[in-house]
C-alpha cells in the first residue's frame, strides 16, 4: 500500500460570495503517483491546485502533507508548478528567465548553467534560449514553462495543462520526463483536458464536476476493464432509461453486456431511431468522463 502524501479534507471555496468553486472536496494523494484531475471548464480544478499551492485561501477545510498541516510542513519549496496559460514578459529571453528562476530556487551559478543546458536539450529549446518570449510559439512557451519546473528537484509537481499545444514528439518527451521523475518517487497532480494523453501517464484520475469530486479511480483498471458496446445514433433518441450523451454531433450510449445491447437496440428500433454505428471497445477515460458528467447532470435535474 502506498503512503498517503497529501490529505485534502473538506475544502470549500466560494468566490465573491456566490460562485461555489469547491464544495466539500476531500481527496488523498499517494506518494509517487500521477493523479489526473479532470473536469469541464470551470469545474474547479485550478482552484483546487491553487489552494494546494496557497495561491488561493479556502473558506474551510484543511490540507495535510505527510500528516502535517500545509503551512507547518515546510513543503512549499518542494513544489514545482506549471500554471495554466504560462507566460513571461514578451521582451524577456528564455535564458534570462530560467536563470532568474534558478536563482530564486537557491541554485548556484554553475548548477543553473548545467541545468539550463540539460533541460533545453531534452525539450529541444537550445536554439530559443537567447530569443525573447514574444518570438515563441504557443508550444515553445509551454516548453519553457515545463523547463522552469525542472530546474531543481521537487517532491510534488503540479502541472496545469502540460501538453495542450505541444507537438506529438514534445508530448512524448513530457511523458518520459514525468515517468522518470515518478521512478525517483516524485508525485504529480496534472490538470488536463487532453484525456487520451493523460490516460497514457496517469495512475489515477479524479473527476471534478461543479466543484465536487464525483469519481476517483485507477486508470489501469479502467483500461483493462471489460469491453463496452458503443451504440451511436445521429439524433438524440430521448430515451430516459438509457444514458446517451452528445459526442461530435452524434449521440453515444455505452452498455457492458450483450443483453443490455439487445435491449437498447430494441428500444431504439421501437422509437424508430436509426443506429449510425455500433462498436466494441474497452472503456477509455474520455467515455468514462462523459458518462459520469452526464449521469451527474441527470441526477441533479431530477432533484
Ligand atoms: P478550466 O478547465 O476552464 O481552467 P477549472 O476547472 O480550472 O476550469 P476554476 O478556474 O477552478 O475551474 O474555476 C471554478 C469556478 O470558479 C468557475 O466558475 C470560475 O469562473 C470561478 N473562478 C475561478 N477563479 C475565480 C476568481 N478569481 N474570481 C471569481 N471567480 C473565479
Amino acid at each position: 500500500m502506498q503512503e498517503k502524501f497529501i490529505e485534502i479534507k473538506n475544502l470549500n471555496k466560494t468566490y465573491r460570495g456566490k460562485i461555489k468553486a469547491l464544495k466539500n472536496v476531500s481527496l488523498d494523494i499517494y506518494q509517487g503517483e500521477v493523479l489526473a484531475l479532470i473536469g469541464l471548464n470551470g469545474a474547479g480544478k485550478s482552484t483546487l491546485v491553487k489552494i494546494l499551492l496557497q495561491l488561493v485561501i479556502p473558506d474551510s477545510g484543511e490540507i495535510l502533507f505527510n500528516t502535517k498541516l500545509f503551512d507547518r510542513s515546510g513543503i512549499k519549496n518542494s513544489i514545482a508548478y506549471l500554471p495554466e496559460l504560462f507566460r513571461i514578459p514578451p521582451d524577456m529571453k528564455a535564458y534570462t528567465f530560467l536563470k532568474y528562476m534558478g536563482e530564486l530556487s537557491g541554485l548556484n551559478k554553475s548548477e543553473i548553467q548545467k541545468k539550463i543546458i540539460d533541460i533545453s536539450h531534452t525539450l529541444q529549446l537550445e536554439k530559443w534560449l537567447n530569443k525573447p518570449a514574444k518570438k515563441f510559439s504557443k508550444g515553445m512557451m509551454l516548453k519553457l514553462g515545463i523547463a522552469q519546473t525542472l530546474l531543481d528537484d521537487y517532491l510534488l509537481y503540479v502541472l496545469d495543462e502540460p501538453t495542450e499545444g505541444l507537438d506529438p514528439i514534445a508530448r512524448r518527451t513530457v511523458r518520459d520526463i514525468i515517468k522518470s521523475l515518478q521512478d525517483k518517487g516524485c508525485t504529480f497532480i496534472i490538470n488536463s483536458h487532453m484525456l487520451s494523453e493523460i490516460e497514457l501517464v496517469a495512475d489515477r484520475f479524479a473527476i471534478i464536476h461543479q466543484g465536487e469530486i464525483i469519481n476517483i479511480g485507477k486508470v489501469n483498471e479502467l483500461l483493462r476493464g471489460k469491453p463496452v458496446y458503443e451504440v451511436v445514433a445521429n439524433v438524440n433518441p430521448n430515451l430516459t432509461q438509457w444514458q446517451f450523451y452528445e459526442y461530435n454531433s452524434l449521440w453515444k450510449c455505452s452498455v457492458s453486456t450483450p443483453e443490455e445491447l439487445n435491449l437498447l437496440l430494441n428500444d431504439l428500433n421501437n422509437s424508430s431511431v436509426k443506429v449510425h454505428n455500433i462498436s466494441m471497445n474497452t472503456l477509455n477515460l474520455e467515455d468514462l468522463f462523459l458518462q459520469n458528467i452526464f449521469a451527474r447532470d441527470v441526477d441533479n435535474n431530477k432533484n
